[in-house]
C-alpha cells in the first residue's frame, strides 16, 4: 500500500520534480501540501505545517523543498510529530543544525533522508566506477550558469544562509564526494561577492588529494548561454569527462552514455530510496558537499564585484 506523503514549499524545484516523481510512484501518495501561496490541483493543501500534523495523523513522511534557511525548523517541528522526512538540497543553512536533525532522528526512530539529487543522474555511477581503480593527475569542476536563467526572481538566493552559487555548485560537490575514492579538503577560495548581495555569486576552489592530484573548482553565476556543469578529470588511464549535470559521460573523447533531459530519473530515484528508509526506519544523512561549502565560506578570500540585479 503507497505510503501517504506531504510536500512542503511548493515552488519550482516541487512542481517541475516532486509532483510528477510522486505522480508515477507506486510507493507513495500526495496526501497534502503545505504552502504560504501555493497548491497543488486535487490535493489538499494547508498554510501551516502545524495544522497539517494535527488534522493528518495517517500522513507518514513529510518531504521539504523550500530553501535552506527556513528548512530546519519545518524538519524538526514533522520530526517532533513523529513524521519521517526528507530534505530538498542543500539540507539546512548549517552543518550543526544538520546534526541536531539527524540526532533527533535517531531519537525519535523516523527515517530522515539528505537528498543529492545531481548523485541520482544517469552517469555518476559510470564515472564512480571509471575513476575506483586508476591514479587521478588532475580534476576540475566547472559550474556556470546564467542565475537569470535558473533562478529567474528568486531573492531567497542572495539571503545569507541560502549559498548563493553554491546552491547550483554544491550539486557538483555531491558528485565530487559520491565518485572519488578518497575524501579530499579544500584548502583555498575566492568568493566573489555583488555589492549589494549577501551570498556569492562566483567561487573558485582548490583541493588537497591525498596522492597530489590538482584539483580546482570554478562556479559562476555571471554565465550566458548554454550552461556548463562538467567536471573533467585527468587519470593514468584516460580521461573523464563527466557533463550535463552528471547525465553525459565521455572517456578519452569517446561517448559512453549521451546527454539526457536535465534532471531525467533523479527524483524517481530520490523517492524510491526514501521509501526504503521508512520502510527500515533509517537515516541516509550524508554531509560531506555540505562540509566543502562551510569551509569555502571559513577559507574563503572575500571578493567585492559589481552589484547584481534580476
Ligand atoms: P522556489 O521556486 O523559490 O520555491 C521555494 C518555495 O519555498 C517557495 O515557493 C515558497 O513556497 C517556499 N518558501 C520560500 N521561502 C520560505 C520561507 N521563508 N518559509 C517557508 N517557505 C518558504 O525555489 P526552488 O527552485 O523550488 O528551490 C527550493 C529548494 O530546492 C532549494 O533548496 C534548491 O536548492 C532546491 N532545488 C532546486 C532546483 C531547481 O531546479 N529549481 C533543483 C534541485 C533542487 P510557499 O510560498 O508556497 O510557501
Amino acid at each position: 500500500m503507497a505510503t501517504k506523503i506531504a510536500l512542503a514549499g511548493i515552488g519550482k524545484i516541487a512542481t517541475d520534480q516532486h509532483v510528477p516523481a510522486l505522480a508515477a510512484s507506486q510507493e507513495w501518495e500526495l496526501a497534502a501540501t503545505v504552502s504560504r501561496s501555493h497548491g497543488v490541483d486535487g490535493v489538499e493543501g494547508y498554510k501551516r505545517l502545524a495544522d497539517m500534523l494535527d488534522a493528518r495523523p495517517d500522513i507518514g513522511a513529510v518531504s521539504l523543498c523550500m530553501p535552506p534557511v527556513p528548512r530546519y525548523a519545518y524538519a524538526a517541528e514533522a520530526i517532533a510529530a513523529g513524521r519521517h522526512v526528507m530534505l530538498e538540497k542543500p539540507p539546512g543553512a548549517t552543518l550543526a543544525e544538520c546534526h541536531a536533525l539527524i540526532a533527533q532522528a535517531e531519537a525519535a526512530g523516523v527515517a530522515l533522508y539528505f537528498t543529492w539529487h545531481s548523485r541520482e543522474a544517469a552517469s555518476v555511477g559510470a564515472a564512480r566506477d571509471f575513476l575506483a581503480d586508476k591514479a587521478l593527475k588532475r580534476l576540475h569542476i566547472s559550474w556556470k550558469e546564467d542565475v537569470r536563467e535558473w533562478h529567474p526572481g528568486q531573492e531567497w538566493v542572495w539571503e545569507a544562509g541560502n549559498l548563493g552559487v553554491f546552491d547550483p555548485g554544491i550539486n557538483a560537490l555531491s558528485i565530487l564526494t559520491a565518485i572519488l575514492p578518497v575524501p579530499v579538503h579544500l584548502t583555498g577560495a575566492t568568493l566573489s561577492f555583488p555589492a549589494n548581495r549577501d551570498t556569492p555569486i562566483a567561487a573558485d576552489l582548490a583541493f588537497a588529494h591525498p596522492d597530489g592530484a590538482e584539483m580546482t573548482a570554478e562556479m559562476d553565476w555571471r554565465w550566458e548561454g548554454r550552461p556548463e556543469w562538467t567536471i573533467t578529470a585527468e587519470t593514468d588511464g584516460g580521461t573523464m569527462v563527466l557533463a550535463g549535470g552528471g547525465a553525459e559521460l565521455e572517456i578519452d573523447g569517446r561517448t559512453v552514455a549521451p546527454g539526457a533531459a536535465a534532471m531525467a530519473g533523479e527524483y524517481a530515484r530520490l523517492y524510491a530510496r526514501f521509501a526504503e528508509l521508512v520502510e527500515h526506519g533509517e537515516r541516509d544523512c550524508d554531509l560531506a558537499p555540505m562540509v566543502h561549502v562551510a569551509d569555502a565560506f571559513s577559507l574563503g578570500k572575500r571578493v567585492e564585484v559589481e552589484p547584481f540585479s534580476f
